[in-house]
């Protein structure tokens, strides 16, 4: 079992407040597979809104972003991860979701030396944000965020958990989602951003994986299977909790999606970073507002638990993944008004949202949300102004 005294010693730098009633997570508990298994979230609704991921037929719904034209770029930007994910589904595994993927060639037995985890570290993000990381940040194993047992979706039911305990690293890869897109939501259009974040995040978890096992060392790529990402991902510095229970980067504000990989190469582990965000949240409540589910908490941190799909034991934000879920459902699609309304949603590549982040990051925080507020930036683009001049093809044919 690998030692997971140094990264609990890094817990209150992350902002983590683990208290006695903590208890592992198990992916059954997770609320994807409770809509397979569990009859109070089981319902034809959830059985149509995956269904809309296989058929973009003309109308699931008669409004605009809901198109057959708008699950049609949804559902194919999801395509390189279905792929994956249900080649080997006859085995009971969904890799990427429900597994580790295990398309992975064997490496040549002999290990490549590394001068020293410094340098192995180096190594290894210069190599994923080649292969097209957005960012890339490294933390110890921690068995706490891993999954008591995976889930079998043909059993609908607990299974054995595969990852070994003896890698000692977790690189955490995190890959931007559209800002124009994420504009859109709620929209069917706007699930393209989750589906390229997921499809982008595929390729890198293999490549990176390869290449580390083309070295002699092992590493077991992994996306929303096996463990938590964002506590991995908060310990590994790539950012901090918001209330919206999503991980918040200096980079790309909410507008990310994660992905992990398990090793023995050696690597030097990062460093939590906070930049105000938890500070922001205490007087912000935008997405809480905008919630259409009220799915969100609008009080202080705290370990209660809204139902089984939250785990106990650790005091922070926590959204009603029940509630949360049946918003999807029955609007027949993901939502993320949530992300799009985070004043850290935001383009960081303009100096204006850099100097934004900084005044978030202040005493002068409050003057930097009524800014954002004044702005109009969270409101809701129109889906027909993401398609070129604002109409489709067939649109402007009839
Ligand atoms: S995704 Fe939508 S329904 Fe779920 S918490 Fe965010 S705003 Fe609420
Ligand atoms: S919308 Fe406001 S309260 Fe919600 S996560 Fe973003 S900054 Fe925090």
């Amino acid at each position: 079992m690998a030692d997971t005294r140094g990264s609990r010693a890094g817990d209150e730098a992350a902002g983590f407040e683990v208290g006695p009633t903590f208890r592992r997570f198990s992916q059954k508990d997770d609320i994807f597979c409770r809509s397979f298994w569990d009859p109070e979230i089981r319902s034809d609704r959830s059985d149509m809104f995956y269904e809309t991921y296989r058929t973009p037929r003309m109308k699931w719904r008669d409004v605009e972003g809901f198109t057959q034209r708008d699950y049609a770029v949804r559902n194919a930007s999801w395509h390189v991860t279905d792929i994956f994910a249900e080649m080997r589904e006859q085995g009971d595994r969904r890799e990427g979701f429900l597994d580790p993927y295990s398309v992975l060639r064997d490496g040549p037995g002999v290990r490549v030396h590394v001068d020293s985890p410094e340098a192995g570290a180096r190594e290894v993000k210069h190599v994923a944000k080649t292969f097209g990381a957005d960012l890339v940040g490294i933390t110890g194993y921690d068995d706490r965020w891993v999954y008591t047992h995976a889930y079998s979706r043909d059993g609908e039911s607990e299974k054995v958990q595969e990852l070994p305990a003896d890698l000692p690293h977790v690189i955490v890869i995190a890959q931007a989602m559209d800002l124009d897109l994420i504009g859109t939501v709620p929209s069917a259009l706007s699930g393209t951003a989750t589906g390229m974040g997921y499809s982008r995040d595929t390729l890198v978890l293999l490549a990176l994986s390869q290449y580390i096992i083309n070295l002699g060392y092992r590493a077991v790529p992994t996306m929303n299977d096996t463990a938590l990402a964002i506590p991995l991902a908060i310990k590994a510095g790539l950012g901090e909790y918001g209330r919206h229970g999503l991980l918040i980067t200096p980079e790309f504000g909410p507008r990310v999606r994660l992905g992990k990989i398990f090793t023995d190469f050696p690597l030097a582990h990062d460093r939590p970073r906070r930049f105000g965000v938890r500070e922001t949240c205490e007087v912000c409540r935008r997405c809480t507002d905008a919630c259409p589910a009220k799915a969100i908490a609008g009080g202080p941190p705290s370990d209660a638990v809204h139902n089984r799909s939250n785990i106990p034991g650790v005091t922070k934000w926590t959204t009603d993944a029940e509630r949360c879920f049946r918003f999807w459902s029955n609007q027949n699609t993901d939502c993320s008004i949530c992300v799009r309304v985070c004043p850290y949603n935001r383009d960081y590549g303009k100096w204006r949202n850099r100097l934004w982040q900084r005044l978030a990051g202040g005493p002068l925080r409050r003057l930097a949300l009524w800014l954002d507020r004044r702005s109009g930036r969270g409101e809701r683009r129109s889906p027909k102004e993401w398609w070129p001049r604002g109409q489709t093809s067939v649109e402007k044919a009839g």
